[in-house]
Order: structure tokens, then sequence, then C-alpha cells
């Protein structure tokens, strides 16, 4: 059985933050590692396919060909068109930008997004404001889901179908709101493989961060099943941490960390 590895990015740094402040360090990687691993594969000749097709393959439950990845982005970081999209179409690679509409800050930002969809890329959404779904009430979190995706779909003109869970948080209201704003496929942070038998509401991906040497992410865009090993271990134990100290105390944890390295 063929597999899908759907990767996460956030910002990419080209050493100017300053527009970007709001970027979390850790998950922030900078350009010329990123265009390494973008060269790297196409270097490798790896297959990478569209959010769609990997879609297409689960309500079809059509096995793919072969091994795949796929490329998102997260936050709707103005790098996503001034860096990632241009080195993505010099390597000839698709890949879905997840946009969170309210750090959207100007017309300019939005021609610039329906330009990508122009170029072949795609729009997904990351909601309105990034809140964690699980902690709102029934209206704020429609009004996240489909608030978001209407706004995209009328400022870019592409149809959204995709939603982008924010700190990658979801529980079974989070999915039903989710179907019922028309979303097909909703994609956590869980760390794992896809295949035509998953669940297009729970998709799993893994995340390239600031740390991700080039042959850690080798091993990993080549299905290395040790490196996915460690990562699905690491992931879950992370997960129980956050379950058993809160999200707020694991975040202020989690940035002490980064500021000490
Ligand atoms: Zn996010």
């Amino acid at each position: 059985m063929h597999n899908v590895l759907i990767l996460i990015y956030h910002c990419i740094d080209n050493g100017n933050r300053s527009s970007e402040d709001f970027a979390d360090p850790f998950y922030t990687v900078n350009e010329k590692g990123f265009r390494e691993q973008m060269e790297l594969i196409s270097k490798l000749k790896l297959r990478v396919i569209k959010l769609d097709d990997l879609i297409c393959s689960i309500l079809d439950r059509k096995p793919l060909q072969q091994d795949s990845l796929v490329i998102t982005f997260d936050d709707g970081y103005k790098s996503d068109f001034e860096i990632a999209a241009p080195a993505l179409k010099e390597f000839n690679l698709h890949a879905t930008f997840f946009i969170t509409t309210n750090n959207v800050q100007s017309e300019t930002v939005w021609n610039k997004l329906t330009e990508m969809v122009k170029n072949g890329f795609s729009l997904g959404s990351h909601t309105l404001s990034h809140h964690y779904l699980t902690k709102l009430n029934p209206v704020e979190l429609r009004e996240e889901l489909c608030g978001s995706k209407t706004i995209i779909e009328q400022k870019t003109g592409q149809s959204v179908n995709h939603l982008s869970l924010p700190g990658g948080r979801y529980n079974k209201k989070v999915i039903k709101a989710a179907e019922e704003c028309g979303y097909t496929s909703v994609l956590t942070t869980d760390v794992g493989l896809n295949n035509h038998l998953s669940d297009t509401r729970k998709l799993k991906r893994w995340s390239v961060k600031r740390d991700t040497a080039l042959p850690e992410f080798k091993r990993m865009v080549q299905f290395d099943s040790f490196e996915l090993f460690k990562k699905v271990s690491t992931s879950v134990a992370l997960r129980n941490i956050k379950n058993v100290i809160g999200d707020e105390t694991y975040t202020r944890l989690k940035s002490r960390i980064v500021r000490s390295k």
C-alpha cells in the first residue's frame, strides 16, 4: 500500500523577519534550508501530489500509484508569496497554503494570494483568528470555520475545501462543524502517514521545524520507517504532556526552551 506524507511549513525566514513578528521561531525554517529541501525533493524525483489528489483517492477508495508527498503551509505569512511560492515554482512543486484570514492585512496581500491561485497553487482555511477551536462556543466555532472559508472564496475566487486546524486542536464538535461548513478535508498536526483508507476529516501531517536537518528531512520524505516511528512516538508523548499540563503551560514552557537554545 502506498502512503502520503503531508509536510507542514510555517514562516520561511529570509533574515528580515521584522514584518512577521508573530511567527513562532520554533517552526520558522530559514530560506536556504527550505530551498535545499525543495531541491532534494526535485533531485530525488519524489512524487508531489495535490491535496485534492489525495482526497479523491480516499473518496474513491482507490490506492495511490506510488508513495507521495503533499506540501502545505500554515498561518498565511508573507513568506508564502515572497519566498515559498517562487522557490516551489522553480522546482515545479505544488503546495496548498492555509490562510488565517485576520493575518491578511491589505488588499495587496489578497492580490498576491489570488496571483498564487492563478499560478496553480491552492488555498485552504486556517480560520479567522487562529484561536484553538476546542475552546470556542458553537457560534464562535461556526464563525471561525464558515467565515474564513467565505472570505477566502470571495477575495480570491477559489473554492475552499480544506481546513487546517490551529495548533492541531480538535474534538468531535470541531470535526462536525467543519463538515457542516462544507470542508471536504481537515488537516491535523497528528504525526503520521495517510493512504486511500484514511479519514479525510483527520489527515495526519509532519511539521518541518527550524532545527530539522537535511539528512533527517531526507529520511522522512523517503518514508524511512525508523525515522517515522521516532516522530510518531515523540508526537504522542507531547500530546499526552499537553493533556496533562494544559495548553497554556505547554506553550509557555516551549517558548522558554526555544529562547534558551
Ligand atoms: Zn497555525
